[in-house]
């Protein structure tokens, strides 16, 4: 069970309107998360993009569904070269909300899931924020690496091989050097 850390009021739609509305009924947003903003989301990533996107609200008998897409701009570390690089994130996801409150008699409703994330408040505010703080952390890659071809770092003497050459391939021609780097090319590889 997650619990709703924080909540951004860019992501909150009231939806009062809606659980009123028909079965079948639509709304349809768009959403702008500035950097300042996106950056409280989750201290596990750091923005350096605005979180931009949208979602479309369906009525259904008992829920609101939500389909929703977006992107981002997270800064990772690269792990090969371990130079900050700026990643784009997309996600698109569809969960249905739960209302907490029976719209018609205002009567609080029975829990029927344990998950706060997808409960409609008792003031008609359905919060994405959860479930898209959690879609982007799905989204960012275990190893990330700045370029397909990122040439990564010496292992021998730490140089950054992207941006400059040095040589200690001619000193690793020596067998023991040579046994050496290759352990650490794994090491380096594993990590
Ligand atoms: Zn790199
Ligand atoms: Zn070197």
């Amino acid at each position: 069970m997650s619990t709703p850390q924080n909540s951004l009021p860019d992501l909150q739609f009231n939806i009062v309107g809606l659980l009123k509305g028909q079965v079948g009924s639509t709304r349809s947003y768009e959403f702008y998360v500035p950097v300042s903003e996106l950056d409280q989301l989750d201290e596990d990533f750091d923005a350096t993009g605005p979180l931009t996107g949208a979602v479309r609200f369906f009525k259904t008998a008992d829920t609101i569904l939500a389909r929703c897409h977006g992107e981002a701009l997270v800064r990772l570390e690269c792990s090969r070269c371990l130079e900050p690089f700026d990643l784009p994130v997309a996600f698109s996801f569809e969960e249905e909300y739960h209302p907490t409150i029976d719209i018609t008699t205002g009567r609080k409703l029975p829990l029927t899931i344990d998950d706060a994330a997808l409960l409609i408040d008792e003031h008609h505010i359905l919060d994405l924020s959860e479930v898209i703080r959690q879609e982007i952390l799905l989204a960012l890659p275990i190893t990330p690496i700045c370029r397909e071809d990122c040439a990564g770092l010496c292992p021998i003497c730490g140089a950054n091989r992207n941006l400059e050459t040095c040589h200690c391939q001619d000193t690793a021609s020596d067998p023991r050097w040579a046994a050496l780097s290759a352990l650490l090319d794994r090491q380096s590889d594993a990590s």
